[in-house]
């Protein structure tokens, strides 16, 4: 399969998680971080083998979203950056963070963050007034490029029977141009890269391996990428229609806490 010789490939939007832990355990965390017991952090070799080899893959990677858990856990965040940077050149980068980190970083992360050209995404959640004042201080203070979003809800919509109609979850659902790469597997949204996560938390044997991309398989070129990340798969029967609630802290996870809509499963 291959692209007419004047079309670019582009892959518009990939995210990747660094760190799968979190400082902010939020109930019903879609990363599952806020249940996750074990430390992960992308180890910087195997970061820039993955890197690189989506830049051999793509002409151009539009969005490249470091994320979490909480990426400025990383201890190796600046290294990270500069090797986005040196592979994908053109590619916008954000680190998606709750910020609480953010005033406590010295002036090399900021004048990194300045040196690579990222933006800084700040999911701003209600911790408090003044705790969420002096991160936006700090982001002013400090001239970021940023953007925030008030969190005050958050849903769920896991299907623990895994009895959903793949496509008609696909099709409706806000998240499935969240794309993700982990450990050099590529998928359409972060619930398949998450599944190790669930299964060591709630002792389940859920296996979405079909609903990720190896990139480095020898027969995989981008046109095989974009349109495996164009479908939908196993991994969506898992999903049903979203059940909102207020956002809260929940160190005790139950697995009810991801519950969809009951009946939204069409
Ligand atoms: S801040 Fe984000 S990554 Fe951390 S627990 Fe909350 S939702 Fe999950
Ligand atoms: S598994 Fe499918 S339906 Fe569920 S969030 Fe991912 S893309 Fe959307």
């Amino acid at each position: 399969m291959n692209l007419p010789e004047n079309k670019m490939s582009v892959l518009k939007r990939i995210g990747i998680p660094i760190v799968e832990h979190c400082n902010l355990k939020c109930k019903g965390c879609l990363h599952f971080c806020n249940s996750n017991q074990e430390e992960f952090y992308y180890d910087c070799e195997e970061f820039e083998r993955d890197v690189m080899r989506l830049s051999e893959l793509f002409d151009n990677i539009e969005v490249l979203i470091l994320y979490g858990g909480e990426p400025l856990l990383h201890p190796k965040i600046i290294r990270l950056l500069e090797i986005v940077r040196v592979y994908l050149k053109k590619t916008k980068i954000e680190i998606l963070t709750n910020g609480l980190l953010l005033p406590t970083l010295d002036e090399n992360f900021y004048q990194s963050i300045k040196k690579y050209d990222v933006c800084i995404g700040w999911s701003a959640y209600p911790v408090g007034k003044k705790i969420n004042m002096k991160i936006e201080d700090t982001l002013i203070s400090e001239k970021v490029v940023y953007y925030k979003n008030d969190v005050q809800m958050f849903y769920g919509i896991f299907n623990p029977l895994g009895n959903s109609n793949s496509y008609y979850q696909w099709k409706r659902c806000s998240g499935r141009k969240c794309h993700v790469l982990r450990k050099g597997y590529i998928s359409v949204c972060p619930a398949p890269a998450v599944e190790h996560i669930i299964n060591q938390s709630f002792d389940k044997q859920l296996d979405f391996s079909t609903s990720r991309l190896n990139i480095y398989d020898e027969s995989i070129d981008a046109e095989k990428i974009l349109y495996f990340l164009e479908q939908s798969h196993d991994v969506c029967k898992y999903c049903t229609s979203a059940r909102t609630f207020i956002w809260e802290r929940q160190s005790k996870p139950k697995l009810e806490d991801w519950y969809g809509k009951v009946g939204g499963n069409e």
